[in-house]
């Protein structure tokens, strides 16, 4: 359904941010809080949410105020308001004491439209109290922009968000928008309980990104999938991910010696040096950044061409996240991971040290999600968009690599039963690579130490590489014929779907990926 905006809300959106038109939702949301009632947007990253506060600010009477966590982020967004026109100032940590004086005068006298407020700030001692303290006697409305830092179940809690569930008590009558572009649909009814929302016009766009190639494939020699990829798209905008900071400079090396100019971007570099990268980036100066996720959030660069994953991120929200960096132009743009099993073997280990139990579950089953979505070739897109509760019509999604038809159907029967027999034998106690070791017939002191060599299954399946095993597993689980256990040691345990494979009343079959890489690197320069 959609809502004709009434003419002066028109009207602001071209005299004062210049658009013609609203993009798809926004004049729902704008109308909603123009018209006094809570919202919620649910808006994939590029959506266009700023404005759906933005512009009720400057119609409704008083100063709406806005709750955002991106500190590093506000003087910016207070510039480009500035910049339309908009009254606007920020009030953060950052900021010299005499600059927030000044944001809380002008606060105090009825001089802006829009406040940006750091969440630390909205909970210190009293600031609901100075809220009050203006013309308006209170907020036109709060705006929380990211509200999926409200829930303990997105990727992204921060407790000091939770503070905002005191804004419905302290504010009955104002109204408050919430914006997120990450909610499943568990973290959405989180948000609109914890806000307390009433009635909200709520708004959830599609997160489909049709212009966005997915791509998933195993590393292999990776160094020369990366090299091969970047030097396919010269004078490509793009940005290359990886976890740590070590990583992240070797990566960036290693694209220098191979002749493509290249910037590394991670926080433990100055921030002058960080924003010169940036900068540098958003002019076209250096085509690639290869970043720590430290790097994008609130970076509008659209043209942006390809988005590069050489680890596998912690959560699909996050892969969901920086992918989205790509293409916010709307122009074809591509997103390649390139996956390793040991990466989230690697990943596991660090979760294993979050000392609050219920913060490692949440955190291990995010990973096992986003393990799933790489390990498990099938439609990217629809993987994706299932993820986040939309359903995609249709066979052929047409833009990722497995659409695109790379895979190889393989029937797998026999090699799951030598598998899920292993993890029966040896009595659901074991870790996937003894599993795997069991099968392959390795020697190994875990296997003699435990008399697995004794097992019927030992050895079954000597004649194929642990790799393939593990891939085999892999897919098990993928397909939840195999579970992992919840104790963070991720044990393999049966399910009744294994036992009918052992039983041989079903099939297993999984896609392979065929390709193989070819390029030749040089890992020194000259
Ligand atoms: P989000 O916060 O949802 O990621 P932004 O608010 O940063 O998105 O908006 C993304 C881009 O879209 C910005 O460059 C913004 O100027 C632009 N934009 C927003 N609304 C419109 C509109 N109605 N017409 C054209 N461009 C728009
Ligand atoms: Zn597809």
């Amino acid at each position: 359904m959609s809502v004709s905006a009434s003419p002066d809300v028109r009207e602001v959106l071209k005299r004062t941010f210049g658009f013609d038109d609203f993009r798809p939702h926004q004049a729902e949301l704008v109308e909603g809080l123009v018209t006094g009632r809570d919202v919620f947007g649910v808006m994939p990253t590029g959506g266009g949410k700023s404005l759906c506060y933005q512009l009720p600010a400057v119609v409704a009477p008083g100063c709406a105020v806005v709750v955002s966590p991106l500190i590093a982020l506000m003087k910016d967004q207070v510039d480009a308001a500035l910049a339309n026109g908009i009254r606007a100032a920020c009030v953060n940590s950052n900021m010299s004491l005499e600059d927030r004086k000044e944001a809380a005068r002008a606060y105090r006298t009825g001089e802006l439209d829009l406040l940006y407020l750091a969440p630390e700030r909205l909970s210190s001692s009293g600031m609901l109290d100075r809220l009050r303290d203006c013309p308006s006697g209170g907020p036109a409305f709060f705006a929380i922009d990211e509200a999926h830092c409200l829930s303990e179940w997105g990727h992204d809690f921060r407790p000091d968000y939770l503070f905002l569930g005191e804004l419905r008590k302290a504010f009955p009558e104002t109204p408050i928008g919430a914006f997120t572009a990450t909610a499943t649909s568990k973290v959405a009814d989180d948000i609109e309980a914890k806000l307390n929302l009433h009635q909200p016009v709520k708004i959830r766009a599609s997160f489909d990104r049709s212009n966005l190639y997915y791509d998933v494939r195993q590393k292999q020699d990776w160094e020369s999938q990366l090299i091969d990829f970047v030097k396919a798209r010269p004078g490509q905008s793009g940005v290359i991910y990886r976890t740590s900071r070590k990583s992240v400079e070797d990566t960036a090396n290693l694209l220098k010696a191979n002749g493509i100019a290249a910037q590394a971007y991670h926080a433990g570099m100055e921030s002058a040096e960080r924003s010169r990268v940036q900068e540098a980036f958003i002019r076209d100066d250096v085509g690639i950044i290869v970043a720590t996720v430290a790097f994008g959030m609130g970076i509008d660069k659209p043209d942006v061409r390809f988005v590069l994953h050489g680890d596998l991120p912690k959560n699909i929200e996050s892969y969901y996240q920086e992918t989205g960096r790509a293409g916010r132009d709307g122009e074809p743009s591509e997103c390649l991971l390139l996956y390793s099993p040991r990466d989230g073997a690697k990943l596991r280990n660090f979760l294993t040290e979050i000392s609050d139990e219920k913060e490692r579950l949440r955190t291990m089953n995010l990973l096992r999600e986003m393990e799933k979505f790489a390990a498990v070739p099938t439609c990217r897109r629809k993987a994706l968009l299932r993820y986040f509760g939309e359903t995609l019509e249709g066979e052929n999604c047409g833009n990722c690599d497995f659409c695109a038809g790379g895979y190889e159907k393989v029937d797998a029967t026999r090699d799951a039963q030598y598998i899920l027999s292993a993890i029966a034998r040896t009595g659901e106690r074991f870790g996937s690579r003894h599993v795997c070791d069991v099968v392959a017939g390795a020697n190994t002191e875990k296997i003699r130490e435990n008399g697995h060599q004794n097992l019927k299954t030992y050895g079954l399946g000597s004649g194929k590489h642990k790799k393939h095993w593990r891939n085999v597993l892999d897919n098990l689980i993928a397909h939840e014929v195999v579970e992992l256990s919840d104790d963070g040691y991720s044990i393999p345990r049966l399910t009744a779907e294994s036992w009918r494979i052992m039983k041989g009343e079903r099939e297993f079959s999984f896609y392979q990926d065929p390709r193989k890489e070819r390029a030749k690197v040089s890992k020194k320069a000259g």
